[in-house]
């Protein structure tokens, strides 16, 4: 795969801290609901809840922020798929 450019510095500390919120809101009844609607973002397929990973639509490493307007779930797939990916590049 072709290395992505930067497009923000994200510190060591910051990425820390936003994968830990992300942490927290992984296990926060919004997400577990959101879970339970079964539903991949991006594919709008229905999986069970154990198979959506959370999706950050920026990634942390782009300076995506873990807030619930950033994170969406997301299939497998998709996830693997999207890797190093941002919206507009799709
Ligand atoms: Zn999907």
């Amino acid at each position: 795969m072709e290395p992505t450019p930067f497009l923000v510095e994200v510190s060591d500390a910051e990425m820390r801290q936003e994968r830990q919120k992300a942490r927290e809101l992984r296990a926060s009844q919004w997400w577990k609901r959101k879970l339970a609607g079964g539903v991949c973002h991006h594919c709008a397929g229905k999986f069970a809840p154990a198979q959506l990973t959370m999706d950050h639509l920026v990634p942390v490493v782009r300076g995506g922020k873990s807030t619930k307007g950033n994170v969406v779930p997301c299939c497998k797939a998709c996830n693997s798929e999207r890797k190093h990916k941002l919206p507009f590049e799709e």
